[in-house]
């Protein structure tokens, strides 16, 4: 478990998150993560702290609006998301991508599992990950 700090492309949004990055990382098929190639850390309170930005995202959300998707509104970059499943409960899902000080390394060596939030079926990977 590692403490990293995060933030949108502008900077206006920062955060910071405590992240097993070698316990895996996720990559999924649904809408959202597809358009915007999302490569997400899952953790839970109190492991994911927002340090500034809170009024300078909006909020996105569709389908059941159950998870939150809010994005920079000056830069346009999705930090975080948020939701709830059964699986995770509450949860934030890091957008790896913007860990400012995570290595390549690090980057190379996260375990990545796929989920086919596309045909809603958590429970196994989607048979296609190559694209994702
Ligand atoms: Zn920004």
């Amino acid at each position: 478990m590692k403490t990293y700090r995060g933030s949108c492309h502008c900077g206006a949004v920062r955060f910071e998150a405590d992240i097993d990055v070698g316990a895996g990382t996720i990559r999924c098929n649904c809408s959202i993560s597809s358009k915007l190639r999302l490569w997400s850390a899952v953790v839970q309170l109190p492991s994911f702290r927002l340090l500034a930005g809170e009024v300078e995202m909006t909020n996105y959300t569709f389908n059941t609006r159950t998870d939150q998707h809010p994005f920079c509104k000056h830069c346009g970059v999705h930090a975080f998301g948020a939701g709830k499943s059964p699986r995770w409960g509450n949860f934030f899902a890091v957008n790896v991508a913007c860990l400012d000080d995570i290595s390549i390394d690090e980057l190379v060596a996260a375990p990545i599992s796929y989920l086919d939030g596309r045909d809603d079926n958590w429970h196994m990977p989607p048979a296609e990950t190559r694209h994702l």
